[in-house]
């Protein structure tokens, strides 16, 4: 392992490999976050424009403050495809270095500086289970279904969703894509997060007896041949740990304790919390949202803990706090650790690529055109 010293040439070459076994990380653990920081900074540095270090909107300050680019999935691996960089350094789940990985240029590699940085909701619909749903709903012939799936789902559920007509959609571009979608078929699998869908499938006009839930551990996913042929949108049965914390008597509470105060969620949040919501907004539409309301506003936020406490710190002239005083972290996000981030680059200055996110060919070519059918919509 090269140790960064003062010596070092300020280029270094770090050769193109497929897989590197990636060198002693035990040695990273009990080294304190704040003496890795000149550490990763000189890292960094080395790497010059080889390297761009993506920091999802959740992510850990003593993380997110190295990340060239911060903000949602969608929006960092466009960036990183766009980079010259040779390694994106993704400092977020699983599934948003499998979309980067989806995105990205030839030359392009992606690590993830902690192969145990899953996501709950992403982990909820397992590929077998989703093809067995699929197949269950075309034996039951003529329902004439459109898959569509959240970003926040594997690389192999997009590509699914590709061979079969659907669609990707953001928890920004949901609408859009629903009608897209109802414009093709008369009903809509929604996977994996059954909240967003159907928030985002009652604000369109769907009445909440036109949807259904699929639980994939029950037959025919719990529900009947009847309602199926009734609903208009079949939700996969998988939420987000952190957003579906948020609850009704969370909203009372802060109205309470806050008149006046007002209340803006991530759809992710159960439909009775939106219901009572003033607002709902993805991360960036909550950050844009908080940051243009004027000198003095209130806000209560119910989404991950990093992004609140990050916009109360850069809008100290607004009250900006958690809509629940619990904290609500992303707690497979949070594995990800300076410790984790100073390994990944330092085996990079060494020539080492450790954690590398690789979709393989056939999946990332329908993934992509799911998520080009997105793109295109919009
Ligand atoms: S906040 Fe929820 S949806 Fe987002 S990465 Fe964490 S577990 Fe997944």
């Amino acid at each position: 392992m090269a140790v960064l010293t003062e010596n070092q040439p300020a280029s270094v070459r770090v050769p193109e490999i497929e897989k590197g076994v990636g060198c002693d990380f035990e040695s990273y653990l009990l080294v304190p976050d704040t003496s890795l920081d000149a550490r990763i900074a000189a890292a960094r540095d080395l790497l010059g424009e080889r390297l761009v270090i993506l920091g999802h909107h959740y992510q850990r300050d003593e993380v997110v403050k190295f990340a060239h680019f911060q903000g949602d999935s969608l929006k960092l691996s466009q960036q990183a495809a766009q980079a010259k960089a040779d390694f994106i350094v993704f400092c977020g789940v699983h599934f948003m270095a499998e979309s980067a990985d989806i995105l990205r240029q030839p030359h392009q590699q992606v690590i993830l500086p902690d192969l145990n940085a899953g996501c709950s909701l992403a982990d909820m619909a397992d590929i077998t289970q989703v093809e067995d749903c699929w197949e269950q709903l075309e034996a039951v012939g003529g329902l004439n279904v459109i898959p569509v799936t959240y970003m926040n789902s594997s690389a192999a559920i997009k590509a699914l969703v590709g061979r079969h007509d659907g669609a990707i959609c953001t928890s920004s571009n949901a609408a859009g894509i629903f009608r897209w979608a109802f414009a093709r078929g008369e009903r809509i699998l929604f996977l994996p997060d059954e909240h967003l869908g159907r928030n985002t499938a009652y604000r369109m006009g769907i009445p909440l007896e036109q949807m259904v839930v699929w639980d994939p551990y029950k037959e025919l996913g719990g529900t009947t041949l009847d309602k199926l042929r009734g609903a208009r949108v079949i939700l996969w049965k998988g939420y987000c740990s952190v957003h579906q914390r948020f609850l009704p008597e969370h909203v009372e509470r802060v109205r309470q304790q806050h008149p006046g105060i007002r209340v803006l969620v991530h759809p992710e949040c159960r439909w009775e919390v939106v219901e009572r919501a003033d607002d709902i907004g993805s991360t960036e539409g909550i950050r844009k949202k908080v940051e243009a309301s004027p000198a003095g506003s209130q806000w209560a936020i119910g989404t991950e803990i990093h992004l609140v406490n990050r916009l109360a710190k850069q809008n100290p002239d607004k009250l900006v706090i958690s809509l629940d005083p619990n904290v609500c972290v992303c707690t497979t996000m949070f594995r990800i650790t300076p410790q984790h981030l100073c390994w990944a680059l330092e085996n990079l200055v060494a020539g080492q690529v450790v954690n590398l996110i690789r979709v393989d060919e056939e999946t990332r070519r329908w993934a992509r055109v799911a998520l080009e059918r997105m793109l295109a919509i919009q």
